[in-house]
């Protein structure tokens, strides 16, 4: 989003026009951003085998995931029906990779059935896949290096009573696993959680995952998960990409050496390809004076951007139908009927009734969160690629609420 001409726009489209032709709330994405990302990471690696694995649960919507495929991205995925999602929207099954928690067998057994990497990260599933399959279906394994990454508890699923991962304290265990099913493991993964800060906590987990890779004579690749962390705030300490592809690059290229064969290093974005994509454009209903707060109530809420309330996530927001009015504080609230607050003691343009404010850092873990609590609809999604807006969600309607219900007599 820039300012061209004293109006908020994106690739030359002012911000309040889409509003106007799709209605509100909106979430908004901005391909040539998504594009622009997919390339920065792959800068990051000049020279090196990396592939990329857009963690398409922080947003799936076809468009999107067809966007990512086109600037030559593949997926990862954590339920069968991403798998699906993937398929449809044209990823072949070897460039999907499904790495799931706690799913059941079952499900594992279909997404195998569809052609797809599995990723285990739990013993008992590894066994009961090695009864199934022995060394005719490669898998992945995920390993947690019990890193601890970022300050929040919600976020990192690397420390040791994370649910993630199988523990690199359990490699004995697992290497009879796979030495008495004959399974073929092709890959190591490992993901640590959302927002590591520096590149230092990507090498101690790497560092962890090479030694135990030495133990795995047939890999092809070793994932690094993600956990970039983008900027939600000015001044915002994000991933140096640049400082974390020169160090790993070189502590990758050692470790092949050490190994005796070129493995391809992989990566899971999802917050780092879309979060700064996307925007949540939502209109001003109210603006409701107390004794100690103004607040400026919108239409939405926790129901359409759960983040704030569910992680404390901090969304910067403007009121792009005010640029240049007075900065006042406010605090952003949305219509939910529980505490639903997007912004605490937020400096906005003066608000009035009706202004459209655009919530940022919305295409990562916005629009998938989004509910129908308090029978709400959930909102449209608007892609805008090569200058054009184009509709990719629809709005609901009152028949998506009716849809699944069953009537009985009473
Ligand atoms: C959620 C997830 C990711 C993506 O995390 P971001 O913080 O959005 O980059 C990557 N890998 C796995 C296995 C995940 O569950």
């Amino acid at each position: 989003m820039e300012i061209v001409n004293n109006k908020y726009t994106i690739q030359g489209l002012d911000l309040l026009d889409v509003v106007s032709e799709f209605g509100s709330p909106l979430y908004v994405y901005d391909a040539a951003k998504i594009s622009h990302q997919v390339e920065n990471l792959k800068a990051a690696f000049p020279g090196m085998p990396l592939r990329i694995k857009f963690a398409c649960k922080s947003l799936t919507n076809l468009s999107i995931l067809k966007l990512i495929r086109a600037n030559g991205a593949e997926l990862d995925t954590v339920s069968i029906q991403e798998v699906r999602l993937g398929l449809k929207a044209g990823f072949k099954p070897e460039e999907i990779l499904f790495t799931p928690n706690c799913v059941s067998f079952n499900e594992i057994k279909e997404a195998v059935a569809l052609g797809v990497m599995i990723n285990i990260d739990n013993i008992s599933i590894l066994e009961q896949f090695g009864h199934e399959y022995h060394n005719t279906v490669p898998v992945c394994v995920r390993l947690n290096p019990h890193i601890m990454a970022g300050g929040n508890k919600k976020i990192s699923t690397g420390h040791v009573d994370s649910k993630f991962g199988i523990s690199i304290f359990q490699l004995r265990h697992l290497h009879r696993v796979i030495q008495s099913n004959n399974i073929n493991v092709i890959g190591l993964h490992m993901h640590s959680g959302s927002d590591i800060l520096d590149a230092e906590v990507f090498l101690r987990g790497a560092e962890v995952l090479f030694e135990a890779a030495m133990e795995f004579p047939d890999l092809q690749f070793i994932d690094f998960g993600s956990g970039f962390k983008v900027a939600y705030r000015e001044g915002d300490v994000t991933t140096d990409l640049q400082e974390l592809g020169i160090q790993l690059s070189k502590a990758f290229k050692a470790f092949c050496k050490s190994y005796g064969r070129k493995l391809e290093i992989w990566f899971e974005p999802g917050k780092y390809l879309v979060s700064e994509a996307g925007y949540f454009l939502v209109r001003t209903n109210v603006i409701k004076t107390t004794p100690a707060t103004v607040f400026v109530g919108v239409e939405s809420g926790q129901n359409h951007l759960i983040r704030p309330m569910m992680y404390d996530a901090y969304h910067d927001m403007v009121n792009i139908s005010n640029i240049d009015g007075t900065k006042r504080i406010y605090t952003v609230v949305g219509y939910i009927c529980e505490t639903d607050t997007f912004g605490l003691d937020r400096k906005l343009s003066e608000v009035h009734e009706g202004d459209i404010i655009a919530i940022k850092n919305a295409g990562a873990y916005g629009f998938m969160m989004a509910s129908n609590y308090n029978s709400r609809f959930r909102p449209a999604e608007v892609l805008i690629i090569d200058g054009k807006a184009k509709l990719i969600r629809k709005r609901e309607t009152m028949e998506d609420l009716f849809k699944n219900q069953v009537e009985i007599d009473i």
